[in-house]
């Protein structure tokens, strides 16, 4: 546990007491109520340079997947921390307020670490006023209404934050890959899937939708490993391999997902994520510039309560 994890005092007060000078002034910035935005203590504003631009195409080829913007893993543990304290306060201010909630949809093809960014990043929300929900073939229920019910049903109450682990982007994605559904049917999908996205944002929920972006050596990588370490090996399927095969496929229905769908209100993020602490300061980051942007703020206080003494 870093010093600045240990110093965790009431929110609202600056908190950070980490020996790095930016991360601590973006850790009282965060938490003292101002934005934060831009002032990254990776030096880069990674919202900005990572966002996928709205209208603009999406050539994954040309995304490099180690990417790090300069910077070295021995940085990381410090600048995670730094980034899951913003999201520890934040989400407290959230909660209290009940200004709005957070959606975050974490997409990736097999092995991107949808798991371990959970486990790395998210573990700084308070399970109380989080869930995480996991999208896997659709069970008869599911498949017996239209494809976004049960993404619906998943959405955030006000207060609270909701990660969806896989999402309705799979009816785009598995679906459009493996001929689930006519072609006419999923081409249709961009459209509502942007129409329903733009429901839940005019109605208080805040988007962000998280792409894990591997290369397919570092695929080739990760399964290996899994079938190569006894305790991953229950990780593995078979099947793994056939979608490996699919690659460009999934690639191309990435692509277009990516371009069609990132919009103002629920914009797409594509995390180079071959690193996997790059990719964990940089979802913390992206998630804690966001919920900055809900200008969270704690309700009032009964009037005249400072001077009561309680006995
Ligand atoms: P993960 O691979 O994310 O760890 P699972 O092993 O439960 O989780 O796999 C979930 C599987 O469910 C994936 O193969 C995914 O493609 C599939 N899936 C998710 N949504 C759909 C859908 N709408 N239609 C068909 N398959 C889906």
């Amino acid at each position: 546990m870093s010093a600045a994890r240990r110093s965790t005092a009431a929110p609202g007060r600056s908190t950070a007491t980490s020996g790095r000078s930016t991360a601590t002034k973006r850790q009282s910035t965060a938490t003292g109520g101002s934005s934060t935005r831009g002032r990254s203590p990776l030096g880069v504003d990674l919202r900005r340079r990572l966002r996928v631009v709205p209208g603009k195409r999406v050539d994954l080829a040309k995304i490099d997947p180690s990417e790090s913007f300069g910077h070295a893993k021995d940085e990381a543990d410090e600048l995670l921390e730094a980034g899951r304290l913003r999201l520890e306060s934040l989400q407290e201010r959230l909660w209290a307020s009940k200004g709005g909630s957070l959606l975050v949809v974490l997409q990736g093809i097999d092995t991107a670490g949808k798991d371990g960014t959970i486990r790395h990043v998210m573990t700084a929300f308070n399970p109380q006023g989080c869930s995480v929900t996991g999208f896997g073939v659709p069970t008869p229920d599911e498949l017996a209404h239209d494809y976004l019910w049960r993404t619906h049903r998943s959405t955030p109450a006000k207060g609270t934050i909701a990660i969806h682990n896989r999402s309705h982007y799979e009816d785009v994605l598995v679906v459009r890959v493996h001929d689930l559904v006519p072609r006419k049917v999923w081409r249709q999908r961009y459209d509502q899937i942007n129409a329903f996205e733009r429901h839940l944002a005019d109605n208080g929920t805040t988007i962000v939708k998280i792409f894990l972006w591997i290369s397919r050596d570092e695929q080739a990588q990760r399964l290996q490993a899994r079938i190569d370490t006894p305790e991953k090996r229950w990780k593995f399927k078979r099947a793994d391999l056939a979608e490996r095969k699919r690659w460009d496929d999934y690639v191309a229905a990435y692509e277009e997902a990516l371009t069609r769908c990132s919009t103002d209100v629920a914009p797409w993020y594509v995390i180079p994520s071959n690193r996997k602490w790059f990719r964990n300061v940089a979802v913390a980051e992206i998630l804690a510039d966001t919920m900055d942007g809900m200008k969270l703020t704690y309700p009032p206080a009964e009037e005249g309560i400072e001077s009561i003494i309680v006995e």
